[in-house]
């Protein structure tokens, strides 16, 4: 007989053993654990276990903040040790950004609820007697931080598992996971299949190649990384807190009374191949001095005794490392039952808990429970799992781990998968580019003589003055963006009508011609998606979405759409994306067509089909700049002459993502991923004129109706710093007299209104007028500096939405 597991967890690492631990933990005892030799003998065994809280986002604070409250408990519950060490962690500045940059994660700590403060270089010395700080500019103290022994935390993790049901078995490879109508069904093992109803691919760099038999896509690939370990030390104690320091790549422990001390250098070295061989169990690979002699440097220069110390191992493992540096956590776009949890950059024992715990939810409850939409499997492409593009982006991806954690950065390598029709013509504009989901697009233009190439600062960055010219030519006359990574969706069939008003908030049942801006919501109101829907013919709706939510929202629809007679084609490259924003688009549009552009013809949020430029385009009257404007979809063979068409005259400006950026948060236009995560809804986002209540049914519409009922505890503010010389970038906790209440989601500089513009959720009590809630003390805290902001529930620019209409 076949043997049956609820779910099948696939790799004995500190991954799968935490995944199995917390689905016993919400009630499922039968659950299998398989691991092909022995479990720990991937990456999980050499790993140096620091457990570094304080993370670059709040998601992946909390998540670590659970790992570390969990090893601490493990032992009194489960008997096994986990090597628990709250030492701390001391983080030095070398230079002033730096500085400036860890007094930013110190604000944010006050978000997250960790302790940490910045103290003087003078008082380094007082934690790490050996370390040296005439050249540094200060430090920040973690004091809750710690370390663990990473073979011991997944030991102990498993035997909770056991405890809880769950059956782990080693020397047990899956060979395949078995799939049927695009559903998982079981997995074949040496031993025989077993059925299933879900596995969980958590092996590691193995991983990529397992999801690859099914089609599904696990970007992730091995890069070497080492750390070396000397022979005792005088002055060295287990009490010293983990020492990074950022500039010089390294971070530095105690370990049996010498010194652990390993990094991440800025030029990585990834794996040829990922082909793996089938005895790595417990290996490595190749020592390399050469590529460890950048970490060595960094770290004699912080602990000069370190010269002459003696070393005693030069350990080099591979990790798995991901395009963006996030892990992988979630279903697979387009097969139900299959999890994965691998790629975790080097903060997989951290991480561990906190993960583990969130994807077993997800399963348990056949939804996330929060928002990971930073981990999310479907945030790329297939094609980001090529080996090509990886092998290529994984030279910079782990150095990027201690690198400035500048605003904006840009990855450099791996660039150029998509590229607009009219990228050319940006280039030659001289566009600076950056890239998404793939996508080459232009964040900005510089003029005659200034490289386009943006200088990375905390302050105002290069490109401010060329930015603001573009913001002003969308507010005054007319701007031209190319849109073109936006992702479009068809939707089409007999049920698509039935199918989209159940998916929507809004009430898109309407006629064909017109556009509907709605939310897509969870089960718990929060929102999945936002985006536009246009009726463009019998039984057929144009989906446009944002260019991060291209295989995400395909996905959402396709789900939903089993069972009926819908079919759904993304159409993302097909179509290019011209958006001519500002006062003056309609006479400029009408230079290039004979269509009627008047408001009786096209009103706002409105499609039709118009010739521009001898081209069919489809055009949809909506703008994200706030403005007057047309959001043309030109075939992708005619863009180019619709583009020089439009550019024909010279009051059209080419601008960039920097400036659609500053121009939506002063119109007060919220972006999904940002002010729209699946934790939020719109009630406590303001876009309750979004939701269409009264539709009988649609997801969400139930947990709205309950939330409508008790009152939001947080809602969406808006922001405009009162310094016009403020400058902001997002994540900056938000002040209510004395009190934390939230952190901004998003800024930029407001060009029309002369100041910083900024959006935050801020905690409220349920019921609390909008009068009260505006008219309080705001200070945002912008790198340990608060500074007095305004708040209004309303757009700072047009908030009646004249101009959009005129
Ligand atoms: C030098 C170094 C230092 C590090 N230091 C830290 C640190 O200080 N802090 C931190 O948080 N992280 C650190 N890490 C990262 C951390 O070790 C990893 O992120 C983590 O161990 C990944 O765990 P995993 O379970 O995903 O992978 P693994 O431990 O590799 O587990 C995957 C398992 O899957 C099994 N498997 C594969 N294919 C199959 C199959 N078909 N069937 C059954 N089983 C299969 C493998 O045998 C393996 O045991 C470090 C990594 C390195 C290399």
């Amino acid at each position: 007989m076949t043997e049956h597991a609820r779910v099948v967890v696939i790799g004995g690492g500190v991954i799968g053993a935490s995944v199995a631990y917390h689905l016993t933990r919400l009630g499922w005892r039968d659950v299998r654990l398989l691991e092909r030799r022995t479990l720990t003998c991937g990456t999980t065994w050499h790993a140096a276990g620091l457990v570094g809280r304080l993370r670059g986002s709040r998601t992946a604070s909390r998540l670590v903040k659970y790992s570390a409250e969990l090893y601490a408990r493990l032992p009194a519950e489960t008997g096994f040790e986990t090597g628990w060490r709250r030492c701390g962690s001391l983080i030095v500045a070398r230079t002033p950004e730096r500085l400036t940059q860890l007094r930013r994660s110190v604000a944010l700590s006050r978000a997250v609820d960790i302790e940490a403060h910045t103290i003087g270089a003078g008082e380094v010395t007082r934690h790490w007697p050996l370390c040296r700080t005439d050249d540094l500019a200060g430090a920040m103290l973690i004091p809750d931080d710690g370390r663990v022994i990473p073979a011991d935390v997944t030991q102990a993790l498993a035997a909770g598992a056991r405890a809880g049901g769950a059956v782990i078995r080693e020397d047990v490879a899956v060979r395949a996971v078995a799939v049927r109508d695009g559903v998982v069904t079981g997995v074949e093992t040496a031993e025989g299949p077993i059925a299933c109803e879900a596995v969980v691919n958590c092996a590691g760099m193995w991983a990529r190649a397992l999801a690859r038999d099914n089609g599904v896509a696990v970007p992730l690939w091995p890069v070497e990384h080492f750390y070396a370990v000397t022979r005792p030390m005088a002055g060295v104690t287990p009490e010293l807190p983990v020492l990074r320091d950022l500039d010089g790549c390294v971070y530095i422990r105690e370990e049996v009374g010498g010194l652990l001390f390993g990094g991440f250098e800025p030029h990585a070295n990834p794996w040829k191949s990922d082909a793996i061989s089938e005895d790595f169990a417990f290996s490595l690979s190749k020592e390399d001095g050469d590529q460890f002699e950048v970490l060595m440097r960094g770290a004699v220069e912080r602990i000069p005794a370190l010269d002459s110390a003696e070393i005693q191992l030069l350990l080099n493992g591979p990790e798995s490392f991901t395009p963006d540096g996030n892990f992988i956590l979630g279903e697979a776009s387009g097969l139900r039952g299959y999890f994965v949890a691998a790629g975790f950059n080097s903060g997989g024992i951290a991480s561990a808990g906190g993960a583990g715990r969130a994807l077993a939810e997800w399963i348990v409850n056949g939804a996330p429970t929060m928002d990971l939409i930073a981990y999310d499997p479907r945030r790329m492409l297939p094609r980001h799992a090529e080996a090509d593009f990886l092998t290529a982006r994984m030279r910079e991806v782990p150095g990027n781990h201690y690198a400035m954690a500048w605003p904006n950065k840009e990855p450099e390598t791996a660039r150029g998968l998509l590229r607009s029709p009219v990228h050319g013509r940006l280039a030659a504009r001289r566009a600076c580019f950056g890239t998404k989901m793939g996508w080459e697009r232009a964040n900005w233009f510089a003029p005659e003589g200034f490289p386009p190439r943006t200088v990375y600062a905390f302050g105002r960055q290069n490109w401010f003055a060329h930015s603001a010219r573009e913001h002003r030519a969308a507010r005054e006359t007319a701007a031209l963006f190319d849109q073109t990574s936006f992702a479009k969706l068809l939707v089409e069939g007999p049920d698509a009508g039935a199918l989209l008003d159940r998916l929507a908030a809004n009430d898109v049942a309407v006629p064909i011609g017109r556009t509907v801006y709605t939310p897509l919501l969870n089960e718990r109101g929060g929102y999945e998606s936002d985006l536009t829907i246009s009726h463009v013919g019998p039984d057929a709706w144009f989906v446009v979405t944002g260019s991060a939510q291209r295989v995400r929202d395909a996905d959402w629809i396709r789900r939903h759409a089993r069972g009926l007679r819908v079919t759904v084609t993304d159409q993302t490259e097909a179509w290019s994306t011209l958006g001519l924003m500002g006062p003056r688009a309609r006479d400029i549009l009408a230079r290039a067509t004979d269509a009627d552009l008047g408001n009786a013809a096209f009103p706002y949020g409105s499609v039709r089909q118009i010739t521009v430029a001898g081209a069919a385009v489809r055009a949809i009257r909506v703008s994200y700049a706030g403005e007057l404007g047309w959001e043309l979809y030109v075939r992708a063979a005619d863009a180019t002459g619709v583009w020089d068409a439009l550019m024909a005259g010279d009051d059209v400006t080419p601008a960039g993502y920097y400036a659609l950026d500053s121009l939506r948060i002063e119109k007060g236009y919220r972006a999904w991923g940002r002010e729209l995560t699946p934790d939020d809804t719109p009630l406590q986002a303001g876009l309750g004129f979004t939701v269409s209540l009264d539709k009988p049914s649609f997801i969400g519409r139930d947990a709205l109706l309950a939330q409508r009922a008790q009152g939001v505890s947080r809602r969406l503010l808006l922001f405009a710093l009162d310094d016009p010389e403020a400058v902001a970038w997002g994540d900056e906790p938000i002040y209510r007299e004395a009190e934390v209440v939230g952190t901004l989601t998003s800024a930029a500089h407001g060009h029309t209104l002369g100041r910083a513009v900024a959006m935050g959720y801020v905690s409220c009590t349920p019921g609390e007028s909008g009068e009260a809630l505006v008219s309080a003390r705001y200070e945002i805290d912008v790198a340990g500096t608060r500074l007095t902001a305004a708040a209004s529930l309303r757009a700072w620019h047009d908030p009646a939405g004249a101009r959009l209409r005129s």
